[in-house]
Parts: C-alpha cells; sequence; structure tokens
C-alpha cells in the first residue's frame, strides 16, 4: 500500500540566473512524497522547463494519474514495472516523470536502510566536483559574481554567453578567477562560424569546454563546430532523451544529461552508460531546482566525468536538506554519518 502527495513550492532564486534565452527569478518546483505506511516516505521534485514544454501547471495536470500507477502497483521496488504502466499512461512530460521515480527511488533505498549510491555500489570518491553557475549580467557584475564564487571556494565556475560583449565577459571573469577551471555554455546563441571564432578566442582565457554552442534545431552545425573547434564541446539541448546519445556521438566530446529532460534516475543513468559506449564523456546538469530533486542526481555522481549539479545552490534558501555540495565537491559519504537515505528531509521536520 503507497499513499501519495504532491505540492507546489515556488523557490526564490538569489540572484535572477538570466541565460541567453531569458531571465528567471523564482523557481517553480513541485515535490512529490511516497509513504509506504509504515513510516516510510520517499521525496522527489520535478523542476520543469518550458524550454522542453513543461511548467508547474502541466506537471500538476500529468502527476495524478502518474502517482495512481504508483498507488496501483504498490511496490517502491517494482520500479520497472511502474516506469513501464507511468509510460504507457503519460509519454512524455519527462519532469513530472523524474519527480516520481526520485521519490520512489528515496523510498526504495529508505526501506532498505542505505542510501541510494551504496544501493548501487557507487565509490564515493568518485564525485567529481561541482561548477557553480555565472549567469548573464553586466560584465561587471559578472565579474563581481565570479570573484565572489571563487572566494567562496568554488574551484570550477559555468559561464553563461551568448552576447554581444562574450570575450568581454570570459575575459573579466578570467581577471577575477585566475585559478578557476572555467567551462562556457551558449545555449545555442550562436551560428555556426560566430561559435568558431568565439571557441577560438576562448581558448585563449584557458576554458576547459563549451557547452551547445549552436541551437539544437541545427545538428549539422553542432558537427561543423565540433569539427574544427579547438575546445570540447559539450551536447545539451542536442541532447535529451536516450536516442539522442548515438544522434550526438559524432557532434560532441561531452552529453549533458540532465533528470529533468530524460525522466528520471533510470532513463539518466542508461544515458551514462550509452554514452560511455559511444566514446563520450559524461556530465550531469540540472534545472534551478530543490535538493529534493537534485540530491537524486547526486548520487550517480560517481559515474560522472563532470557535474553541474548547483541548482540548490542558486536558490536564496531551500527546505530540501539534500546531499551536502560545495566548493570542495559532492559529499556522498556525509550521508552515512547522517543516516540519511535516499534524497531529501524537509528542513524543518
Ligand atoms: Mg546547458
Amino acid at each position: 500500500m503507497l499513499d501519495t502527495e504532491f505540492e507546489r513550492v515556488s523557490l526564490p532564486i538569489s540572484d535572477a540566473f538570466t541565460i541567453s534565452r531569458g531571465t528567471q527569478e523564482t523557481a517553480e518546483n513541485l515535490v512529490v512524497r511516497i509513504s509506504d505506511g509504515s513510516g516510510a516516505t520517499g521525496v522527489g521534485a520535478a523542476a520543469p522547463s518550458p524550454h522542453y514544454g513543461e511548467s508547474a501547471a502541466t506537471v500538476e495536470a500529468v502527476l495524478p494519474a502518474l502517482l495512481s500507477v504508483v498507488e496501483s502497483v504498490g511496490d517502491p521496488h517494482a520500479r520497472q514495472r511502474i516506469e513501464r504502466d507511468r509510460k504507457d499512461v503519460i509519454a512524455d512530460n519527462p519532469a513530472a516523470h523524474a519527480a516520481v521515480d526520485i521519490a520512489l527511488s528515496d523510498l526504495a533505498a529508505k526501506r532498505l536502510g542505505v542510501p541510494l549510491y551504496r544501493k548501487w555500489g557507487l565509490d564515493p570518491d568518485a564525485t567529481p566536483m561541482t561548477s557553480f553557475t555565472i549567469g548573464l549580467d553586466s560584465t561587471d557584475r559578472m565579474r563581481e559574481k565570479a570573484a565572489a564564487a571563487a572566494d567562496a571556494g568554488h574551484e570550477v565556475l559555468k559561464v553563461k554567453l551568448g552576447t554581444d560583449r562574450d570575450s568581454e565577459i570570459i575575459a573579466a571573469v578570467r581577471d577575477a578567477a585566475p585559478d578557476a577551471r572555467l567551462r562556457v555554455d551558449a545555449n545555442g546563441a550562436w551560428t555556426p562560424n560566430e561559435a568558431i571564432r568565439q571557441i577560438d578566442a576562448l581558448a585563449d582565457h584557458d576554458v576547459a569546454f563549451v557547452e551547445q554552442p549552436v541551437p539544437a534545431a541545427d545538428p549539422d552545425g553542432l558537427r561543423y563546430v565540433y569539427e574544427r573547434s579547438p575546445l570540447p564541446v559539450a551536447a545539451d539541448e542536442s541532447c535529451v532523451t536516450l536516442p539522442d546519445v548515438p544522434a550526438v556521438a559524432d557532434r560532441a566530446d561531452i552529453a549533458n544529461i540532465k533528470l529533468m529532460k530524460c525522466g528520471g534516475l533510470g532513463p539518466a543513468r542508461r544515458m551514462i552508460h550509452a554514452a560511455r559506449a559511444h566514446g563520450l564523456e559524461v556530465m550531469l546538469g540540472c534545472m534551478i531546482e530543490t535538493n529534493a530533486a537534485i540530491a537524486a542526481a547526486c548520487h550517480l555522481a560517481p559515474l560522472l566525468d563532470y557535474a553541474d549539479l548547483d541548482g540548490s545552490l542558486l536558490l536564496e534558501s531551500d527546505p530540501y536538506a539534500g546531499v551536502p555540495v560545495d566548493g570542495d565537491g559532492i559529499h556522498l559519504s556525509a550521508l552515512d554519518d547522517r543516516g540519511l537515505a535516499g534524497t531529501g528531509a524537509r528542513r524543518d521536520e
């Protein structure tokens, strides 16, 4: 017997977050709880992205149908059957599916009395550091934000680009954080030829890689950039679900996988292994999301080359505790000490 419920939570972002497509001041997440009637509750959350056709309203509209599948199967360990039945009822809406999958995974791990990463046998010492994202702003503000992030101990910064002053921004950020490992994300803002010019200039500032230089709608452009770029190329908007992995294997060096794009931990794990099989490096990213969602991604961190799991760090405050994340890394082994299995618990509970 499983009981389910969900609620919408409005999470103010500490500093309005801007990328080449627009600005966001609040993150609307949907938190799902699944209880087994004997005191264990699994928690998960959806962070819907309008870019992938979802909103808080679309998640709210489909969650009752997805959760009725969970209740009718009634077993948190029957994730394969529940996933198949969920997809039969609602084919798309990946963030809504992810929230349910995370909450079920959390409940299954809690019933077994281990954190998720230990259920999978993963090595907590193999987690890469997460990057901290510097959103678009005036060049001076981006310089200040980069200096503040470096002061706070973040050694890896991901800089949003896609403006008419990209080279000025990267010079200012490099100046403010001379020792940081820099990555950049254009969110598809460049044309292929512009991307080559930009990436040539970025290479002079010791940038590690470039994410989504051209729009996902231009796969030939992505290959054109990949074949000419002096820096590795990561595919994010071009790499959404499992079939995209082989499709980007000759167009990118790195697959950026997100639970909210692919529909949860099960699909994300399949994408990670598919990416490895196609010779891609693996990055796990996030939306702006509460720990009730992002903690799940953190449990996969030992499988990654690159982590971009700073969504909760960008919030003014997060009502959910999760995996401790800071400039030193993603601290999975801290969960054993706290006895916190699975994903987030409310801080005030
Ligand atoms: Mg991206």
